[in-house]
């Protein structure tokens, strides 16, 4: 397998911003996977892994990694009785397919979820009161130290969070569902999907939301738009019309244009509120915000 140079991260994330990862490999077997984590370290490489890059903000300078993207029988998905096993980088889309298919219930919270299995695990994903925490049975865990099975606990499962740091890599998980009759599927799916495209821009790029939620009566969605900051803009930036707590790619956006956004959100829910907003999104490379 290839190590690929100047693939650049706007090609990889949602939002389409960030610029060149330092090299790029798209391992299609376990032991493509590891042999990918061994070379790395020979080259005192860091490693990050991408899957659909639904929840990434990139460096614009670029991310000096390793950055892997799972292809091959690492994004396959099969029913095997009860649980649903998934390659890492299989897409939730796929994984809800297969689960109906076979008559499978309990997956469709993430039906309007755009990520992979391991992005699911690392985020602890979560819609409807459902999260990757409610069916997630175990996950295959590679590093450059071993392979080994976690369980939800072992892997820290909590709001929009896990223990995971880049370096591990989840090549497969295994979902536990329940038998439901696919028209049952298919209407739950149909009804959350209606849902989700009256409150939240489904047809923009975006990272998802923005910022968690903080603990309280007010979500960071609501605050924001009490905020004034729904349409705000700042270069090719902009915050949602429709949900405050999304930034919209309008114009040729930047990593440093989604920043600046967010740093004048977090100023104003901070003046406002009292509150310190947390960012949901996933940083990857050089960036931070400033100082509240
Ligand atoms: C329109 C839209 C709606 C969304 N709605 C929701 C929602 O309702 N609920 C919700 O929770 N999220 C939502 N999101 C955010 C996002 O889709 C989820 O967080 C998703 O689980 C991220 O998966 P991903 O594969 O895209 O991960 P990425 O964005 O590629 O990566 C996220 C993190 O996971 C790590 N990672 C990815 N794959 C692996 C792997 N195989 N092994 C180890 N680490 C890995 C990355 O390194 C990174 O740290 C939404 C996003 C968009 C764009």
């Amino acid at each position: 397998m290839r190590f690929e140079e100047n693939v650049a991260l706007a090609r990889l994330t949602t939002i389409g911003t960030g610029g060149p990862a330092r090299a790029f490999a798209q391992p299609q077997t376990l032991a493509e996977l590891e042999r990918a984590l061994h070379r790395a370290a020979e080259l005192g490489l860091g490693v990050a892994t991408v899957g659909l890059g639904s929840n990434l903000l990139a460096g614009d300078e670029g991310v000096d990694r390793l950055v892997l993207h799972l292809g091959g029988e690492l994004a396959e998905a099969r029913v095997e009785g009860e649980l649903l096993v998934a390659g890492g980088g299989a897409t939730n889309a796929v994984c809800l397919h297969r689960a109906r298919a076979a008559g499978l219930g309990g997956f469709e919270f993430a039906c309007a979820i755009p990520g992979t299995a391991g992005g699911g695990v690392w985020m602890n994903a979560g819609a409807y009161g459902s999260d990757w925490g409610t069916i997630l049975a175990r996950a295959l865990v590679v590093t450059t130290d071993g392979t080994g099975w976690l369980t939800p606990g072992e892997l820290g499962l909590g709001y929009r969070r896990s223990r995971l740091q880049h370096g591990q890599v989840v090549a497969r998980v295994e979902y536990r569902l329940q038998p439901r009759p696919p028209g049952e599927i298919r209407a739950e799916v149909a009804k959350l999907v209606a849902l989700r495209k009256a409150t939240q821009p489904t047809n923009r790029r975006t990272f998802g939301s923005v910022f968690k939620n903080p603990e309280g009566a007010v979500g960071a969605g609501r605050m924001l738009e009490l905020c004034g900051l729904k349409g705000h803009r700042i270069g090719g930036a902009m915050v949602s019309p429709v949900h405050a707590n999304f930034i919209e790619n309008a114009d040729c956006a930047t990593t440093a244009d989604c920043l600046a956004l967010m740093a004048e959100a977090r100023r104003r829910a901070h003046e406002a509120y009292g509150v310190e907003l947390e960012h949901e999104v996933v940083f990857l490379g050089e960036i931070e915000l400033p100082l509240l």
